[in-house]
């Protein structure tokens, strides 16, 4: 698959070309058609190999042909995408990343995390929000006050599930999938990433995804 082939609307193209990307690497290759066909994925991949443009170029572009445009003022958010990773800095990163891909388009990404007060981010939600990226604590902050409502979601991205675990945030993660209101595994795409693939990850994704989740190493 080429970035031609995986036939993105043009203001993707546009986007991925300014961002200097010509050929798509390993991940990018195997997992943008296995997210384009509906299926619930397993990656191991490290950081540094274009996982955050595997899963956002999908779902962007799922995201747009489906019409999704960002809602005006709203009192309750309903995104279609939540994305988790454990720290501040990576969250930002997939965060500047999805603003990069979604710039010229209706998609709204929005950005939340612990460690500074929740006013500014639930202002931002209450702008609109397609793509929710958060904190596993911060998410289930903004979820569990009613600011974020999870009816409409279709996408939940896990990044860095290994970390997640090493940080202590199994606990949150299991909070935020059993959430009131969270689409069972049925009714939603889930991707998860993990550097690493020990019995404790493998549990997790018998857990999180669906039965017949395809695994790419
Ligand atoms: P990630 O593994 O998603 O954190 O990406 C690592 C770095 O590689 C980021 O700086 C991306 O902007 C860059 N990158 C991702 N995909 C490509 C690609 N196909 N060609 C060139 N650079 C890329």
């Amino acid at each position: 698959m080429t970035f031609d082939e995986a036939k993105l609307c043009e203001s993707l193209k546009k986007n991925v070309c300014k961002s200097g990307y010509v050929k798509p690497t390993p991940v990018q290759k195997h997992g943008i058609p296995i997210i384009f066909a509906g299926r619930d994925l397993m990656a191991c991949a490290q950081t540094g190999s274009g996982k955050t443009a595997a899963f956002l170029l999908p779902i962007l572009q799922q995201l747009m042909a489906d019409g999704v445009a960002a809602s005006s003022f709203s009192e309750l958010q309903e995104p279609e995408v939540i994305i988790v990773a454990p720290t501040r800095e990576l969250i930002n990163q997939i965060y500047l990343e999805a603003r990069k891909f979604a710039y010229g388009t209706c998609v709204r990404p929005v950005v939340v995390y612990g460690g500074v007060s929740t006013g500014y981010q639930i202002k931002e939600l209450l702008r609109g929000c397609n793509v929710l990226c958060g904190t596993p604590g911060r998410l289930l902050d903004v979820i569990g006050r009613g600011k974020v409502g999870l009816t409409k979601l279709r996408y939940l991205v896990l990044d860095e599930a290994d970390r997640m675990l090493d940080m202590g945030f199994e606990p949150d993660m299991r909070r935020l999938v059993g959430s009131p209101g969270m689409p069972s595994k049925e009714d939603r795409q889930t991707l998860m990433f993990s550097a690493t693939y020990p019995e404790e990850i493998q549990k997790l994704a018998a857990d999180f995804l669906k039965t017949d989740y395809l695994f790419l190493a």
